[in-house]
């Protein structure tokens, strides 16, 4: 399963609600906060979500602080509450980032079109355009663009590459081919450089 992750200075990922979400204390297992236990925003008593992906501003995602905000618990109705850190009532432990537990939703997991034409995420062509999409693209704003066009018409794609299996190896041909221009194109960067 692959995850989109923000690089330095990267904004305006959206975020998406868990479903089955709690969160569970690393040191004694004890459930804190679950979803459907009527816990209520503090700030305007609506019910509360738990989210992942971030708006990040100047937060490196590798900093512990971009791993802390990518889960948080907050506001249904998006008043602005939200924590990215909770306390075990049981032991004191804090529970956060992988702790904060739950199903992500399909949409952001795949290379759509490549994932279909390929039956599978684990062919190589589809992980080397995944990491075209996060090294390459991400860091960039028309990259980004494009990720957000590509996921929102991504899905549909797919599904109708599904429906029509006979055109997969015509997409398939066509995506390798992609990869190995994407590669000579790298090569000529790292010449320039
Ligand atoms: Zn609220
Ligand atoms: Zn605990």
């Amino acid at each position: 399963m692959i995850t989109v992750r923000p690089k330095d200075g990267f904004k305006g990922i959206k975020e998406y609600p868990l479903t089955n979400w709690r969160a569970e204390c690393p040191k004694c297992a004890h459930i804190e906060i679950r979803e459907g236990d009527g816990n209520k925003c503090p700030n305007c008593t609506s019910d509360v979500q738990m989210t992942y992906g971030t708006i990040f501003s100047d937060t490196k995602w590798d900093s512990d602080d971009a791993r802390k905000s990518w889960r948080k618990i907050s506001c249904a109705k998006k008043c602005g509450w939200n924590v990215n850190m909770i306390q075990c009532s049981k032991c004191g432990a804090d529970i956060q980032g992988d702790f904060f537990k739950g199903t992500e939703p399909k949409i952001t997991n795949n290379c759509f079109v490549a994932t279909a034409a390929f039956n599978g995420e684990v062919h190589p062509t589809v992980s080397s355009l995944q990491f075209w999409r996060d090294n390459v693209l991400l860091p960039k704003k028309r990259g980004r663009q494009f990720i957000f066009f590509y996921y929102r018409h991504g899905p549909k794609w797919a599904s109708r590459l599904d429906k029509f299996g006979f055109l997969k190896p015509v997409v398939r041909g066509i995506l390798t081919a992609m990869v190995k221009l994407l590669m000579i194109s790298k090569e000529n960067d790292r010449i320039q450089l």
